[in-house]
């Protein structure tokens, strides 16, 4: 069995919960949403090749694998690296499932943590893999970005994450209705109050409008009524200009 990859790379979590850790990025290609401010755009098409990240840094080199690539040859390239977290990020990972389901375990047994970092729209997908994640890192898409409303296969899949360490982001920018962001912050909280919450600004051309940020204090102080942990954390790679 082999997968279509757009790249493997080490660097560090730019999102979320982990941002600031090293880890290794298994970017699958392939996407079945097309967001607005959709930052990885390379990743939604299927590449012939993969990149492969030689080392970390500004001074990154790259070299060129022919896809699909199999279990055994994304595994010689991860041990390459020195991070013991591996990502599965996308693009969406779960539309390449089957695949993770035989990779997952090879990677635990080589004692790797895994991230699986999705759009969270779907849950079927997500059940095959779920024995073999250690922590999920979901998405929930507001509508206005996403033109379709995704909220019933969102809750879906909330719903199929049972006891698994998990922390949504929403990217939210003062464009989007107060409504929209009230209905995904309900799904988490129907689900658990103590699913951490992280709004992320939109970054356009590295930079967040102030209106975002004034937008985004407000909506924090309105889910920590509603969450025990709601969080401004915007991409760290955008801020410092690393891939
Ligand atoms: S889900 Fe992610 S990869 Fe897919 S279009 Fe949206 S932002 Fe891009």
């Amino acid at each position: 069995m082999k997968a279509y990859l757009s790249e493997v790379m080490e660097s560090i979590q730019g999102e979320g919960l982990y941002i600031g850790t090293r880890h290794i990025f298994i970017r699958f290609a392939g996407c079945n949403l097309r967001c607005k401010y959709c930052d990885t755009p390379a990743s939604v098409s299927i590449p012939e090749q993969c990149n492969i990240s030689i080392n970390t840094g500004k001074n990154n080199q790259v070299k060129q694998i022919q896809n699909p690539l199999s279990v055994d040859q994304i595994l010689e390239i991860v041990n390459k690296y020195s991070s013991k977290w591996v990502s599965l990020t996308g693009g969406e990972p779960l539309l390449s499932a089957d695949f993770i389901y035989n990779l997952g375990p090879i990677l635990r047994e080589n004692n790797y943590k895994i991230l699986l970092e999705t759009n969270g729209t779907l849950s079927k997908e997500l059940e095959l893999c779920l024995p073999s994640i250690d922590v999920i890192s979901m998405d929930i898409k507001l509508p206005s970005f996403t033109n379709k409303n995704y909220f019933e296969e969102h809750e879906a899949f909330l719903k199929k994450v049972k006891q698994k360490d998990i922390y949504i982001k929403i990217v939210i920018s003062e464009e989007n209705s107060m409504e929209e962001v009230d209905h995904a912050v309900r799904l988490i909280s129907n689900q658990s109050i103590n699913i951490p919450l992280i709004l992320q600004p939109v970054t356009t051309n590295n930079i967040i409008k102030n209106k975002d940020i004034d937008f985004l204090l407000m909506l924090q102080k309105k889910y920590l009524q509603q969450l025990k942990d709601v969080r401004i954390i915007p991409q760290l790679h955008s801020l410092i200009n690393l891939t």
